[in-house]
């Protein structure tokens, strides 16, 4: 059986994948941009009446929200990208450790190992408020 371990390349499929990923959601931005722009600069068709403009509406928030939801994805996927240009990638933000390899195969964008992160989420559904120290 062939070793593996390169050392350096360790990342390199997950490189390879947040920065494609990275294009994907760069392209779906500017797309989404685009949409809402030609729905907002559309001309109300001869006769539209309030449904119209409520259909409107509706699609404009649908495609804000989309839009918001692409720019988080690719402010983590950024954010992995620069931890991997630092040399930080892979470890855990909370306790340092390094973050199980299948876990960032399966979520390349994974800044917690499992046990901080659940640790995270747990402090999230209990209240930002009462966090303990
Ligand atoms: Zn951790």
């Amino acid at each position: 059986m062939p070793g593996k371990a390169r050392g350096k390349d360790e990342y390199a499929s997950a490189r390879k994948r947040l920065d494609d990923e990275r294009q994907e959601l760069l392209a779906a931005s500017r797309g989404l941009v685009a949409d809402s722009r030609a729905l907002a600069e559309a001309p109300g068709a001869p006769g539209s009446d309030d449904a119209d403009v409520a259909t409107d509406v509706l699609a404009e928030e649908i495609a804000q929200s989309l839009k918001w939801r692409v720019d988080q994805n690719l402010a983590e996927v950024e954010r992995a990208l620069e931890s991997l240009a630092a040399g930080t990638y892979g470890r855990c933000e909370d306790c340092g450790g390094k973050i199980d390899p299948a876990r960032l195969e399966a979520r390349p964008t994974a800044r917690r190992c499992l046990a901080c992160q659940q640790r995270a989420e747990l402090y999230e559904r209990r209240g930002r408020h009462s966090r303990a120290a």
